[in-house]
């Protein structure tokens, strides 16, 4: 028997422990008080950060409106070359960021080093965007100039999810940096450390008070989301935190864009080449990229009767190849949830699967070997009728479900049958299923034959319960602006 080395790797941090960056300065909560971070494939304390409460957060806010006007006069050009600038840093630190990443989130270190060269791109891509958001010159009667100005908001409020720590920070304020608002993030609790590094790098770059960072938990979100002043606000995570998000920013009529969650179709036509459909279904499931905790996971395969039994026994095969163990070791294929109570979630599911009547293929529980950690087996369940728990719920974990259609309507029915609309894929070699799937399943985002990387900008987001608003393309650009309308008379 191999033994595992379990020491963790040591990591290098930069911004200083237990600290916010508010103006441009490092300081504690005013609270004092403190949140341990803790690796989750070891259990183990790596940091003690400061824990943010809703006073820092309007003290982060004031900062901000002080920056914002100053910057927002600051030429597209300038910001877009700070922009370039963060992107060089992050890829001159890619290594120690993700290393950073993987210890804290879990996510195996191949997928965190590609979260850096994502962010480090769309910093660019952004950058380069900047001088397309412009106003409009307005047909007018003679005698009379009419145009629109866009505006930034001004401060825009940006709360993040714990899946891909380092990239959702990055993403995150890219658009509205580069339209010329002052940002204040709040990180996930379970994962904030890359966004305080992250924070280290730009303040070398960007003016003080341009972008705060305030970690802490809900009571800190809650108070980005409902602070007066905070006129645009970006979320991503859960629904029901949406809904609260949604519901927060109503007093203030603060203009909200949500990035939720999915239970997304993988569908498979039976002309598909079974190999092929069990790869895209394991590809799908991002096990190696975020141990499955994906948004876009197509957590639902949908194969049509006659290909089931082929496609199920060749995913279980992959599926049983995985290796789980230590994030950090190049070798291993998935790592653990990223936090104790989000495998006790992920477990839940699979206990009330299995209550409800599912099969259970593969996986089921927390694999041998490993001593601690949260880590839970690659898990594939059969016989899923529409109405369990398993069909309808994002477990947001490494568990995939079988379902099987005989005609298109049924496919669509079942693809449709649920209130989320993230993502879907659709696996066939025949173009004539391909387009008129595409028409019938309801989605923001639907690959033929994926899943593959995104075109960069590639609009994304969700429809139904999944989402409000579209992030990556120009359109996300425009939303952090309001286009004031002047007219002139001459
Ligand atoms: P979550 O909703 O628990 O938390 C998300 C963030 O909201 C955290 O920073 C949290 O501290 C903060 N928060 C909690 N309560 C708040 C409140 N009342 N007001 C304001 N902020 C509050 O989600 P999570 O568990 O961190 O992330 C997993 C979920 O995120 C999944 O549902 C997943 O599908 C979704 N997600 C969606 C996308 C997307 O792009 N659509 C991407 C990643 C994750």
């Amino acid at each position: 028997m191999t033994t595992i080395d379990m020491t963790p790797p040591d990591i290098d941090l930069h911004a200083p422990p237990r600290s916010l960056l508010v103006d441009g300065t490092w300081r504690p909560s005013r609270s004092g008080g403190v949140r341990l971070v803790e690796n989750p494939a070891l259990e183990t304390p790596v940091a003690e950060i400061a824990d943010a409460t809703p006073t820092d957060v309007d003290d982060a806010v004031e900062a901000a409106s002080r920056a914002a006007v100053e910057w927002a006069r600051t030429p597209w050009t300038e910001r877009a070359r700070c922009l370039r600038r963060l992107a060089e840093l992050l890829r001159t630190d890619a290594d120690r960021l993700a290393l950073i990443d993987t210890v804290d989130s879990g996510n195996p270190i191949a997928g965190s080093l590609a979260d850096v060269e994502s962010a480090a791109s769309t910093l660019e891509r952004v950058a380069g965007l900047g001088g397309q958001v412009a106003g409009e010159t307005l047909p007018a009667p003679p005698g009379v100039l009419a145009f629109t100005d866009r505006r930034p908001h001004g401060i825009v409020g940006r709360i993040t999810a714990y899946n891909h720590p380092l990239m959702f920070a990055v993403q995150g304020v890219a658009a509205p940096l580069i339209t010329g608002n002052a940002v204040v993030l709040k990180p996930a609790e379970a994962t904030p450390l890359s966004s305080l590094e992250f924070a280290r790098l730009a303040e070398r770059v960007l003016p003080p008070g341009v972008l705060n960072v305030v970690p802490g938990g809900a009571k800190a979100g809650r108070r980005v989301v409902s602070h007066p002043d905070v006129r645009r606000v970006a979320f991503t995570g859960s629904v029901e935190t949406g809904r609260r998000v949604l519901e927060a920013a109503a007093a203030s009529i603060t203009r909200v864009s949500l990035e939720l969650g999915g239970k997304n179709a993988a569908i498979v036509f039976p002309d598909a080449d079974p190999d092929v459909a069990a790869d895209a279904a394991v590809r799908g499931m991002n096990f190696t990229r975020t141990n499955g905790q994906s948004c876009m996971s197509t957590s639902r395969l949908l194969v049509h009767r006659d290909l089931a039994d082929a496609v199920v026994e060749r995913i279980a095969d992959r599926m049983r190849s995985l290796t789980v163990g230590l994030p950090w070791d190049p070798d291993v294929d998935m790592g653990p949830m990223a936090f104790g109570g989000h495998l006790e979630r992920v477990i839940g599911h699979i206990d009330r699967a299995r209550e409800q009547g599912a099969t259970l293929v593969l996986g089921g529980g927390r694999p041998t070997g490993l001593g601690r950690g949260h880590f839970v087996e690659p898990t594939l369940f059969t016989h899923v009728a529409p109405t369990m728990r398993i069909a309808q719920d994002e477990v947001f974990g490494p568990v995939l479900v079988v379902q099987q259609w005989s005609t298109t309507e049924e496919m669509v029915g079942l693809a449709n049958g649920t209130p989320y609309g993230l993502t879907a894929n659709v696996i066939t070699s025949d173009l004539h299923s391909a387009l008129r799937s595409v028409e019938g399943v309801r989605a923001g985002l639907i690959w033929v034959n994926g899943p593959h990387p995104l075109p960069p900008g590639t609009p994304f987001g969700g429809v139904g319960v999944s989402g409000l608003g579209r992030e990556q393309g120009l359109d996300e650009l425009l939303s952090y602006t309001e286009p004031t309308s002047v007219v002139v008379a001459y």
